[in-house]
């Protein structure tokens, strides 16, 4: 099979098309011809070796294709049938697993990182790691799993958002932000999202934000308290990191809760503790997600009720473009790679 493969760590150019062997499947093991493989902030930082693993690996987790292959164990799945892929690998037998937060396993890794992922032909997979898609074209299936599988996660953790919620997503235009505000919006919330330049501020006002904030030009605690009548938001969405975690926390009314799923820009915030316990505010953090989250995503889209944004596909022999595109920051919603 054809794959793009990671042997040592740096910019996109790292990535090397190679014909490698087709995978062996084990008994409980499923072989999948990959249709579409998105792209997600952890295979940047897998590339750029900020996240390190064995090496030769082929990176991708959001992948999407079809059953070519069985093992003998495998059940209740059939040859050509269309699945989407659960990226989180756990050993089903610890704590966590047992009360069913497989996210939370003592061993959990992820496929396109601890094991070769969707920037390929094939891939093989646990079939615990699969879900079955009825109606939906891969590209847009591939987009699921991880955006909307942890968005999806963020909200079910703070016990659901409804139309009385008001919404602040810092960075809402990329793949995580836009997730958060579709299903925002689909729950009923007011939202308000805040990006880094006009086009991305248009999409966001075309994927349904009621409010829109430039945070390179506006200020930004300002804007959200003006919006919202001097009391700030019940959640906020937090996914960059050191920079923006206390202004996220600045924004929320007494009883707000903020959401924190990410650290691209730093690992250390310093925080006000009056400023928690006063208000009562949560602080609730958001790791991956669970294969009933992308269930629930598929069910969602399968109905058209939900559907990503896809700004480009590449073939797999572009990857190392489509790498540089996401590098640059400069696109909104998903980049996808499209096998054939
Ligand atoms: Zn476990």
């Amino acid at each position: 099979m054809l794959a793009a493969v990671l042997r040592e760590y740096g910019g996109p150019e790292v990535l090397k098309i190679e014909k490698l062997p087709d995978p062996e499947i084990r008994e409980d093991e499923v072989l999948v011809r990959v249709e579409a493989c998105a792209l997600n902030r952890i295979d940047v930082w897998f590339r750029s070796g900020r996240y390190r693993t064995s090496l030769p690996r082929i990176l991708g987790g959001d992948i999407a294709g079809r059953i070519e292959k069985l093992g003998g164990g495998v059940k209740g799945f059939g040859i050509g049938q269309p699945v989407v892929v659960y990226s989180v690998l756990s050993d089903g037998t610890c704590r966590y697993c047992m009360i069913g937060r497989r996210n939370r396993c003592v061993n959990v890794g992820f496929i396109g990182g601890a094991a070769d992922g969707g920037y390929a032909e094939y891939v093989k997979v646990r079939d615990y790691n699969l879900v079955p898609l009825s109606n939906l074209d891969a590209e847009i299936a591939a987009c699921l799993p991880i955006d909307f599988g942890t968005s999806l996660n963020a909200i079910n953790l703070i016990g659901g958002l409804t139309p009385v919620d008001t919404v602040f997503v810092m960075g809402g235009s990329g793949g995580l932000g836009h997730a958060f505000v579709k299903l925002s919006k689909l729950f009923g919330a007011e939202v308000i999202a805040a990006s880094s330049s006009e086009e991305k501020l248009s999409f966001l006002e075309k994927i349904g934000a009621d409010h829109v904030i430039n945070y390179r030009t506006e200020d930004v605690r300002k804007r959200v308290m003006e919006i919202t009548h001097g009391m700030g938001v019940s959640v906020s969405l937090d996914h960059s990191g050191s920079e923006t975690w206390n202004l996220c926390l600045d924004v929320l009314k007494k009883g707000g809760i903020l959401l924190t799923a990410g650290i691209t820009t730093g690992e250390n915030a310093s925080v006000n503790i009056a400023q928690i316990y006063r208000r009562e505010a949560r602080i609730q953090g958001v790791y991956s997600y669970l294969k009933e989250d992308l269930i629930k995503a598929v069910e969602l889209a399968s109905k058209g009720k939900l559907k990503p944004e896809i700004f480009r596909t590449y073939s797999l022999s572009e990857i190392v473009e489509a790498h540089r595109l996401f590098d640059s920051g400069n696109f909104t919603g998903k980049i996808v790679l499209k096998m054939r």
